[in-house]
């Protein structure tokens, strides 16, 4: 990545050639260009609208989803800090939270406000900003079900509330605009008692634990289920459980995880999916979609 931009000013923290491996799940792939962490909203809105409209833009949140290719990302990546972390109850069963709330810090404060409903949350390890733009979802519910608006700060610096039905939402899909940020989402469940509201956390969160390899480097699951398919039995079935590809591993335990053992690269990962993608279409017909989101250019 040779070209350099000129870079509006910023009050929050502006990174040329930032390593983006330390900042997503599967601690592989490239740079960002640059790496922006904006002070505010404000500060994010003026910076977008100054930018030359040639450079692309996207948002990171916690890398979740996420293969970062090994020659890095050009333009500018996005990542919201702290100051995008608050969550705040608006009404009896209405949260709004910033674009930078992590799925367990929505799921906790909507128990301690007694809003059920959100519970599915705490299971998904990113932010309410992927949470947005992927349609999160885990057992039986996902964002669509419970967003009631999000708040985004378009590619040309425009803010616009987008309400539900504008974000074109399928299964781990939105319509969201190319390069538009999530800086807030309001959320609505429905009364509950925070002690039942726990038990459900911890039902969701002790399931977790037993199907999935929650403490490697990963990326959530690799494909989305095929219309009346199991992605992972379709994996299984093709003979790929724990097939590896150097360091890049389909894991043993939940085999629409990939893994990195080690010292894998973004390629090694991405090509190990794609293996899997040839067995399965051989094996069963179907070809498998890619959930996580690849971003990036190749080395
Ligand atoms: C162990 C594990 C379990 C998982 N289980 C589930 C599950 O049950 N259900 C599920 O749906 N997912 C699951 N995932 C995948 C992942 O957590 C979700 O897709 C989540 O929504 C991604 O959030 P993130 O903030 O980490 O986004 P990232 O992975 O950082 O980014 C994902 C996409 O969202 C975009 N994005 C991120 N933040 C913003 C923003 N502020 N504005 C605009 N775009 C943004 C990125 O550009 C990218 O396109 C799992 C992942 C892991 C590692």
């Amino acid at each position: 990545m040779t070209v350099c931009y000129a870079m509006p000013p910023v009050r929050g923290k502006l990174t040329h050639g930032a390593p983006l491996a330390p900042l997503v799940w599967f601690k592989s792939g490239g740079a960002a260009e640059y790496l922006f962490e904006p002070a505010d909203v404000d500060d994010l809105a003026t910076f977008l609208y100054a930018l030359d409209p040639s450079v692309p833009v996207m948002g990171l949140g916690l890398g979740s989803n996420l293969i970062v290719r090994d020659g890095g990302v050009p333009g500018v990546v996005v990542r919201l800090g702290k100051t995008f972390a608050k969550v705040e109850r608006l009404d009896a069963t209405t949260l709004r939270c910033g674009g930078g709330a992590s799925g367990i810090l929505v799921s906790s404060n909507a128990r301690d406000a007694g809003i059920a409903g959100l519970e599915f949350m705490r299971s998904i390890p990113g932010t309410v900003g992927g949470f947005v733009r992927m349609n999160g979802g885990a057992y039986g519910r996902e964002v669509e079900d419970v967003l009631v608006e999000a708040d985004v700060i378009l590619r040309s610096g425009e803010r616009r509330t987008l309400a539900l039905g504008d974000l074109g939402y399928t299964y781990r899909h939105s319509d969201l605009p190319a390069g538009a940020i999530v800086v807030g989402a309001t959320f609505r469940g429905h009364p509950g008692e925070p002690s039942a509201i726990q038990a459900e956390m911890d039902r969701i969160a002790a399931a977790r634990e037993e199907s999935q390899p929650l403490r490697s480097r990963t990326g959530g699951s690799t494909f989305k289920n095929p219309e009346g398919h199991k992605a992972w039995q379709l994996v299984d079935q093709a003979g790929c459980r724990g097939l590896r590809k150097g360091d890049a591993q389909v894991s043993e335990k939940h085999c629409n995880f990939l893994l990195n053992l080690g010292d894998a690269t973004s390629a090694d990962i991405e090509g190990l999916g794609e293996e899997v993608r040839e067995k399965v279409k051989a094996k069963s017909g179907v070809i498998l979609e890619w959930e996580i989101q690849r971003v990036g250019v190749a080395k």
